[in-house]
């Protein structure tokens, strides 16, 4: 496994994000976690060199799971990263205090304030003595090292990162948002203050593990062996102040291939690079929504729509073309029910016009034959 020192200690450059874990029957987001499963891709990790583990107050019940499998490891042989989310529960004194608890230990090496995307959020952490007392917790040593993570404007980015000494800081990086998103900038900022990068979303939540078939081959043919993820996260390792690349992994297979390329491989030569480069222009010209599945856009969705879900759906749609639409009639309540209020829109860091693609959805679907659409067989009588 490939490590890089961070204050004097080696730390894998792989980390295991513990978000998407595999649930009890493939359910969704808040569906239980199935605990064996999932328990043999941590004990994968552990068994190749795994070092870095992260989870967050809001990942449904991954908190209590680390708590339940990583003790029987010795604790100073791994890094347990955690978050602390304002907008989910206000008391940051007791939700500390709980992560604790959950986790099974009595200090945090990495500690986050979680997902900074505003203004707003900014405040939430700095207005309210919320940064002074985790600073007094790292001073009686329950937090180890001190960061944030953030998908906010370079501008929101620099007044946080002018808060403090921070240890580190996780932002979404790939070589698909290094200028969709202006990762460049977030990186660049960060490394001119010498704060060490965590990378999140280096796949942007899968995406990346498969462009578009035209975009597949060109990378196949270079490398037939190499997974396209690979080529994601060998893009990272070029950079030289990222220190750890999170990844999702939900499966085996993932963790095998991941574990693979940074124990056996390395940052992409200049000539791979370009290669990418290309793969990559073809790619960006054929996806139209860049979402990551974070689902921040879900909780204040008044028709609760899986959003996600839809737009999964549509970039397909995209993609594969329009019978993919039918992906849609599963998904209830759908496009058709929005009723375009916008708020959404107003939570997603990626700057998706949800409702807009709401709009299109719903007028493709009128024109297909199935539920609602004008071969549909007709509504019931009252
Ligand atoms: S615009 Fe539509 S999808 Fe977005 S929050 Fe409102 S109802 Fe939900
Ligand atoms: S639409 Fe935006 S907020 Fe919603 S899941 Fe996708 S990236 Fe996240």
């Amino acid at each position: 496994m490939i490590c890089k020192d961070f204050k004097g200690e080696p730390i894998s450059r792989l980390g295991m994000g513990n978000m998407r874990l595999p649930t009890v029957g493939g359910g969704g987001h808040g569906a239980a976690i199935d605990f064996d499963k999932a328990a043999e891709i941590i004990d994968y990790a552990m068994k190749n060199g795994i070092t870095y583990f992260d989870t967050a107050y809001v990942y449904a019940g991954s908190e209590d799971f680390l708590g339940k499998v990583l003790p029987k490891y010795d604790r100073s042989s791994f890094k347990l990263a955690t978050k602390y989310m304002a907008g989910a529960n206000p008391d940051y004194k007791a939700v500390f205090e709980e992560q604790l608890k959950r986790l099974n230990t009595d200090y945090i090496d990495f500690y986050l304030m979680h997902g900074i995307m505003n203004e707003d959020g900014v405040q939430s952490y700095l207005g309210r003595g919320c940064l002074e007392y985790f600073i007094e917790q790292k001073e009686k040593g329950r937090i180890k090292q001190l960061g944030f993570s953030s998908h906010a404007p370079i501008p929101v980015l620099e007044k946080m990162i002018g808060a403090y000494k921070w240890d580190f800081a996780q932002i979404q990086l790939n070589y698909l948002d290094w200028t969709m998103q202006d990762a460049k900038g977030q990186y660049e900022a960060l490394t001119k203050a010498g704060i060490p990068v965590i990378v999140m979303e280096p796949c942007r939540g899968g995406r990346l593990a498969s462009l578009s078939p035209k975009a597949d081959e060109v990378l196949k043919a270079a490398h037939p062996d190499w997974s396209i993820a690979s080529w994601a996260f060998r893009w990272l390792m070029r950079l030289d102040n990222v220190q750890v690349i999170l990844s999702g992994m939900s499966n085996m297979e993932q963790i095998i291939d991941n574990v693979s390329t940074f124990t056996d491989g390395g940052p992409l030569s200049d000539e791979d690079a370009a290669i990418l480069e290309k793969a990559c222009d073809m790619f960006r010209g054929e996806i139209n929504v860049p979402c990551t599945g974070c689902r921040y856009c879900c909780d204040d969705c008044p028709m609760q729509i899986e959003i996600p879900k839809v737009l999964e759906v549509y970039n397909k749609m995209k993609l594969d073309g329009p019978m993919s639409i039918f992906g849609l009639f599963a998904i209830n309540p759908g496009p058709k029910d929005c009723v375009g209020c916008g708020s959404c829109a107003s939570h997603c860091p990626q700057g998706i016009n949800i409702p807009e693609i709401m709009q299109e959805l719903a007028d493709q679907l009128k024109k297909m034959p199935g539920p609602g659409g004008p071969f549909a067989p007709p509504p019931p009588k009252p």
